[in-house]
């Protein structure tokens, strides 16, 4: 049997995996490790905040190893999940269908959302879990016509403990992450190489060779006649320049601001996050305690219980670029003035319910949805492949996206990565 070789067990990457396997000999390498959720009480980094141990987003790997933090030049702050499935165990598990920029290419990507939908459980059954002051948010955003809608989550609500902690992995196992799909990859015969870094893939004659990968000290080649990549709109374009490969410089990453006030018993830290969504033009509103800005932002002074946050994701400008290690990404002064707009019907929201306006505070900016760097056109709409790329090498992640979506993205990722196992098999 022929073999393949799938860069990354997120969600291109397992999906991909999955759907290959017995098509091809699969081997996944990945290069993080088995994925842990931080399993301890909270209150416990809560109290050792006071100290100033968390000085700095990156050491978030202290509470969670799997959560990889880096700084783009400009400071923005970038999130991914290097541990097996990738960032989607990191997810607050929101299952939004936003295909529409694909959708305009000429990519129909219909039978494998109802594929989708039959295999990952997706309902709003968290309604019966939110606490007072979400349901006041809510009808508040009803009374401004925002038209909040419940999020539709990956989530099974017979196991969820409403413990708040989705983006630090879940305890519980309740919410869908992209292990199950590798599971099912293994079941049936792949081969997962763990703490396996690929650095590049090794064209000869105009054709995919293999990949090499770095194993602690030791570079390996591991050899395949199909590859596809799906590390992430980060990793997976610097795997492809580092193999001679141009990118673009259409780097979008969603980023996120949260708009902050205490209030009491708000009890937003032990609530599913995002539970409801307001979509405006360039960005979507909802519910969230922020982790990062928590322990990390100076501003977030009062106790977790007593703090309530609304997120801005915003469909940021592509523009931004990656260049070995060193990431270029910074807001426009359009993505600023998007904020902005956001800023003020968040602020509006929590002083309708009734903080004062002088005592609200922002979040930092993070950003956990890159991509765009070798983003698929009209021409490619029924290959799904892009003409720089030898024709046994696949790319299956938000680096194909068109546009940044300002939206949960891990669907669309999955209907590319099934449609993508299509073509190539
Ligand atoms: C905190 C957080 C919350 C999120 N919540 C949601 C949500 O609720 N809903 C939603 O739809 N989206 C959410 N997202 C976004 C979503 O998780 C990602 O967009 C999606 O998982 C990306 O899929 P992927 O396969 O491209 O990459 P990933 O899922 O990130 O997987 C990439 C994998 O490749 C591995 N890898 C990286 N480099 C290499 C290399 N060189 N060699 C080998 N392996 C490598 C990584 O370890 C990782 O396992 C969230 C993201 C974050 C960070
Ligand atoms: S809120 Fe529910 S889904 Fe999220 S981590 Fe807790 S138990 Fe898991």
């Amino acid at each position: 049997m022929k073999k393949a070789i799938v860069v990354g067990s997120g969600a291109g990457g397992a999906t991909v995996a999955r759907e290959l396997q017995g098509k091809f000999s699969v081997t996944i390498l990945e290069a993080g490790r088995e994925f842990r959720p931080f399993a301890l009480n909270l209150s416990l980094p809560e109290r050792l905040k006071k100290s100033g141990l968390f000085f700095d987003e990156r050491l978030i790997q202290l509470l969670c190893p799997a959560m990889k933090i880096r700084k783009s030049n400009e400071g923005l702050i970038l999130v991914n999940g290097v541990a097996l499935g990738g960032s989607t165990a990191l997810s607050t598990g929101s299952a939004v269908r936003v295909d529409q920029d694909l959708k305009e290419l000429g990519i129909d990507l219909d039978v494998e959302f109802e594929e989708i939908y039959r295999e990952i459980p997706v309902s709003t059954g968290h309604l019966k879990l939110w606490h007072k002051t979400t349901k006041r948010l809510f009808e508040i955003c009803k009374e401004m016509n925002l038209a909040p809608r419940p999020t539709p989550k990956m989530v099974n609500y017979d196991l969820c403990l409403n413990c708040g902690r989705c983006t630090m992995g879940c305890p519980q196992g309740a919410k869908w992450d992209s292990r199950q799909f590798l599971q099912t990859a293994l079941d049936g015969g792949a081969h997962l190489i763990t703490s396996c870094r690929v650095e590049k893939v090794l064209i000869k004659e105009g054709m995919a060779a293999g990949v090499q990968a770095r194993m602690g000290w030791q570079r390996k080649f591991f050899p395949a006649d199909l590859i596809i990549l799906a590390a992430g709109g980060l990793a997976t374009p610097l795997i492809l320049q580092n193999s001679g490969i141009a990118c673009d410089s259409n780097l979008f990453v969603d980023p996120v601001l949260c708009v902050a006030a205490e209030w009491k018993e708000s009890l937003q830290n032990k609530e599913i996050p995002m539970p409801f969504i307001v979509q405006k033009e360039n960005f979507i509103l909802a519910p969230y305690f922020d982790h990062l800005s928590f322990f990390f932002n100076k501003d977030w002074k009062f106790p977790a219980r007593n703090t309530l946050g609304i997120m801005i994701k915003l469909a940021d400008s592509n523009t931004g670029t990656i260049s070995g290690k060193k990431i270029q990404k910074a807001l426009t002064e359009q993505d600023k003035k998007r904020l902005a707009a956001g800023v003020e019907i968040c602020t509006d929201i929590l002083t309708r319910l009734g903080v004062e306006k002088d005592r609200i505070f922002l979040g930092s900016i993070n950003a956990g949805h890159p991509g765009g760097m070798l983003r698929l056109t009209r021409q490619e709409a029924e290959t799904l492949h892009n003409g720089r790329l030898p024709e046994n090498l696949y790319v299956a992640d938000a680096t194909l996206f068109p546009e940044s979506t300002g939206n949960p993205p891990i669907l669309t990722i999955i209907a590319l990565a099934k449609r993508i196992s299509k073509l190539c098999s």
